[in-house]
């Protein structure tokens, strides 16, 4: 089931929920599939359990809201293959379905569709993407940019390196490059929101890029997320989103 095949599935349940702009309410597409949702202490993150008529989902009440979100979005991706139909005869449905429900979770919440534009208009900032995709955490909304225009996206969790990737088929240099550390350094130190432009060795070339870099603290827990980007964008090759995702989806 490829990106494009469940970004139209996702497109078409918010069409007919009646959903037209984000952030994305999932009340009206819980209705839709007969779902109801159970705030749990005694439950790891969620689970999707039958109930007399329709479903109920269970989700951790200590999950941040972003989180609860992606969750029950991700359960309702369960909900949708489980019927036969919606298998579209895709072999592999079975061994992918939990990464499948996690591209589910981010195209329901973050509609590719509204994106596309909405990243273009904000001139790809997280932060203001994040001020309308109120209920969509920061990496999830950098993972989906990374998607549209090239760069390479590190986030840094209290001090240490959580995940560094590129674009798909783009490759990075795998260690962090002069100006990154350098925003990394004062976006750390400072608490806000840092940019720089800087050459950096990208493949064998040497690129201009800029490297713009957002605190996301919250009480002791500080992540940073830096978005390397080439001064010059690189169009992207859009049959390279048909590949399954290449890193773990994330779900925070
Ligand atoms: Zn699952």
């Amino acid at each position: 089931m490829s990106f494009p095949k469940i970004r139209d599935i996702t497109f078409n349940i918010l069409k007919t929920c009646g959903i037209s702009s984000p952030p994305v309410d999932l009340g009206p597409i819980l209705k839709h599939f007969n779902a109801t949702v159970i705030i749990s202490g005694h439950i790891e993150e969620s689970a999707l359990l039958r109930a007399k008529k329709g479903w109920r989902i269970k989700v951790n009440r200590q999950l941040r809201e972003e989180r609860r979100s992606f969750r029950i979005a991700h359960e309702i991706g369960h909900i949708y293959w489980s019927t036969p139909d919606h298998h579209l005869g895709d072999p592999k449905l079975g061994v992918k379905l939990e990464k499948y429900c996690s591209k589910f979770a981010s195209l329901l919440l973050c509609p590719h569709q509204w994106f596309v534009q909405d990243a273009q208009e904000a001139d790809y900032d997280l932060f203001a993407l994040k001020k309308v995709y109120t209920n969509v955490s920061h990496e999830v909304l950098a993972f989906r940019l990374s998607h549209l225009t090239s760069m390479v996206v590190t986030i840094y969790d209290n001090g240490k390196l959580y995940r560094r990737f590129s674009s798909p088929g783009q490759g990075h240099p795998s260690q962090r490059q002069k100006p990154e550390q350098e925003v990394y350094e004062a976006v750390d130190l400072y608490g806000d929101y840092r940019e720089l432009k800087g050459e950096i060795n990208w493949n064998g070339i040497e690129r201009t890029v800029q490297v713009r870099g957002y605190p996301v603290f919250s009480g002791n827990y500080r992540r940073v997320i830096l978005l390397t980007k080439p001064v010059v964008s690189v169009t992207l090759d859009e049959s390279e989103f048909e590949e399954d995702m290449p890193y773990p989806f994330p779900e925070y």
